[in-house]
């Protein structure tokens, strides 16, 4: 599944073709979506904004479309009309002058006013994307303290949606073992000095990722090890994915468990458990 930065990057992809253009042909796959096309057409695309796994395209004529992959959508960016061949149902093109843009196959696709988009019941119910550039350390750490989360072991909250929309499970580890804590701790038993650099580390690690194409280690590090003919897969993680092999910081070997079903990377040493009392 993709995670912020991927889905980010994909949107970004989109938005190259889209952005700032008078969309001069707006298609609706979906009856009741049909009406749309008029109102839309002539109209320019402002931006993509990306919550979670949620597209939301902004028009200037007020209006917000809606989309959400699931797990069949697929978007593609082609030349204006050089449709592929494909057997997948078109739900949506949006086409420019030079391109269009079409996404295939997605079912959960919407039109809102742009001023009610905030009213979809997905978009209640996530919280802040990862890289919302508005999203400050200090707001993560008041969402970690908050009653919602501060109770739920670690490794529950860096999956849930509710809490940062974005996150997935290569952040998960890869976040919790930058910030040195342990994926059953929770938030409440942290220090303020703990919940401060876990807050900050989550966005660090976000917003790396997205910067450099899904690497989490600092730039001049995973460079380094690109020069000496690490691959891109193994250069990647600080530990996921690299059960057995040693912590990049201490040297102790990297531990693979399972938590809330999916599976977690962890160093014993630098992510101590918590003390059971
Ligand atoms: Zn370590």
């Amino acid at each position: 599944m993709p995670e912020g930065p991927e889905i980010r990057r994909a949107a970004d992809r989109i938005e190259l073709v889209l952005k700032d253009q008078i969309a001069d042909k707006v298609q609706f796959g979906l009856a009741p979506l049909k009406k749309y096309a008029k109102p839309l057409t002539g109209s320019k695309v402002l931006k993509l904004e990306t919550r979670g796994k949620a597209l939301l395209t902004h028009f200037d004529s007020g209006y917000t479309i809606y989309s959400h992959n699931q797990l069949y959508g697929v978007w593609r960016v082609v030349k204006r009309d050089k449709l592929p061949k494909t057997n997948r149902q078109l739900r949506l093109a949006i086409h420019t002058q030079e391109h269009s843009a079409l996404l295939y196959s997605a079912s959960d696709i919407s039109v809102w006013r742009t001023e009610n988009i905030e009213e979809h019941p997905f978009l209640k119910r996530i919280g802040p994307d990862i890289l919302n550039p508005h999203l400050g350390w200090r707001d993560v750490a008041e969402r970690l303290q908050s009653k919602a989360f501060a109770g739920r072991a670690l490794n529950s909250v860096y999956l849930d949606q509710t809490f940062l929309a974005g996150l997935g499970n290569y952040l998960r580890s890869e976040i919790l073992f930058l910030a040195g804590v342990h994926p059953e701790q929770k938030a409440r038993d942290l220090t303020r000095g703990q919940i401060g650099k876990l807050a900050r580390t989550t966005l660090e690690v976000s917003q790396r990722s997205y910067a450099l194409e899904g690497v989490t280690l600092p730039e001049r590090q995973y460079t380094a090890l690109k020069k000496k003919g690490v691959t891109y897969g193994k250069a990647r993680f600080f530990v996921f994915g690299r059960a057995s092999q040693p912590c990049r910081i201490c040297g102790t070997k990297i531990k693979r468990t399972t938590a809330n079903s999916r599976r977690i990377y962890t160093c014993g040493n630098c992510q101590q458990a918590p003390r059971q009392n």
